[in-house]
């Protein structure tokens, strides 16, 4: 018989500090406590979302609530050794970002420390399905055990990200741009990410889902408010749980189904068992705005394989203040999008970046890292 896997779903109507701390308290205790999954003596990496810098209420980030009610429940349980940190897709420092989305003052008061995610190292994983080598930062290698406290959001590529995606931010930063161009699909990529969390092996996967991202995820989708708080150590059941609050089919999610073939967790439903809660579908929203096209096995895949009708960043102008974030965040090496030469645009200096589809491997990285919600993916002729 399949030992299921356990995933607490607290809700949590606000983040007002009390109901987050005890709604993680309450979590922690259902799965056995803070000691089923580190030892006192272990050090921890608490490892948030800080994928830019972005305002509390746009649901980019993990909200330092939930920081804080992690933190002070470890504290109180005697936890000493604790660092937290996380690998922003820009350019800059992991310690302003964290700085503008309200995580440092907050580890700052609980003497929690910054690892170092400013210098990386190569670590060889002998088990790997798809990738051998991962270039991590040094602060997780420093560490004993990860707790992940991902966020409930959309993404282009891989259609979520929640506790899987969450650990990509222990690779090295430069780095990071690289593994797409490496692995240019969802399924690849989502491959890469099941043996990173293999190696990796995160101790606990906590799931900030009070106000989640949905549309235009990771960064420039829209909060809806799910008011909940979702834990568990198994990242696939998680990732599957949230895709059942949504109305996702989780095995359309490629890092919730390669996550089960490689081991690394179990996303049937016979094989969750939910804390917490009697119904999950009381708790769900199926007008949640997410993408449910069966693009593997669908009427678009044949169109996608051949990038005809598939799926593109495109710019919407009047928003674009010209930053060239998205110009700096393609990996590919002659760069599928980039300023024009020659081009001018009356009053406004700098025009605006365009794209050589002909060289874009639908990464969506730049549309991940626009600052101002200016590339939006649609479905497009070439
Ligand atoms: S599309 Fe976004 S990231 Fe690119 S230049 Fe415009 S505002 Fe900046
Ligand atoms: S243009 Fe955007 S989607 Fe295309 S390869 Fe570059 S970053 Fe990825």
């Amino acid at each position: 018989m399949v030992l299921k896997s356990k995933v607490a779903v607290i809700p949590c109507d606000s983040y007002d500090q009390g109901k987050v701390s005890e709604a993680i308290e309450k979590g922690i205790s259902l799965l056995g406590g803070w000691e089923c999954f580190a030892g006192i003596e272990e050090k921890l990496l608490l490892k948030p979302n800080l994928l830019n810098r972005a305002d509390v209420d746009k649901a980019v980030t993990t909200h330092p609530t939930v920081f804080e009610a992690v933190a002070k429940s470890l504290r109180k349980t005697g936890y000493e050794a604790i660092v937290y940190g996380d690998s922003p897709g820009h350019p800059g420092s992991v310690e302003k970002t964290a700085e503008f989305c309200g995580i440092k003052e907050v580890a700052d008061r609980f003497n929690i420390t910054l690892a170092d995610f400013s210098h990386g190292k190569t670590v060889e994983y002998t088990r790997n399905r798809v990738t051998r080598k991962f270039e991590l930062c040094q602060g997780v290698l420093d560490s004993d055990a990860i707790i992940n406290l991902c966020k409930m959001k959309t993404h282009q590529l891989e259609r979520i990200t929640g506790a899987v995606k969450n650990i990509f931010g222990c690779v090295y930063g430069l780095n990071k741009g690289a593994a797409h161009a490496k692995y240019p699909d969802a399924e690849s990529f989502a491959q890469m990410l099941v043996d990173l969390n293999l190696l990796l092996k995160a101790r606990l996967h906590i799931m900030d889902a009070v106000v989640a991202m949905e549309g235009n995820g990771p960064a420039s989708g829209n909060p809806i408010k799910m008011g909940l708080i979702l834990i568990s150590s198994d990242p696939v059941a998680l990732d599957a749980t949230f895709c059942r609050l949504v109305d996702l089919d989780p095995k359309l999610v490629p890092t919730v189904y390669y996550g089960q073939v490689f081991g690394l967790g179990q996303w049937k439903e016979e094989e969750i068992e939910l804390l917490g809660i009697e119904n999950l579908s009381d708790y769900g929203n199926p007008n949640f705005d997410v993408s449910r096209e069966k693009t593997t096995h669908g009427k678009w895949a044949v169109f996608d394989k051949l990038k005809v009708l598939a799926r593109k960043p495109v710019i919407v102008n009047s928003r674009c203040i010209r930053c060239g974030a998205c110009v700096a965040a393609c990996p590919v090496e002659e760069k599928a999008v980039f300023f024009p030469e020659n081009r001018k645009e009356s009053g406004k200096g700098k025009p605006v970046p365009i794209y050589d589809y002909r060289k874009c491997i639908r990464c969506y990285c730049c549309q991940e890292m626009c600052p101002e919600k200016a590339i939006v993916v649609k479905r497009k002729l070439l």
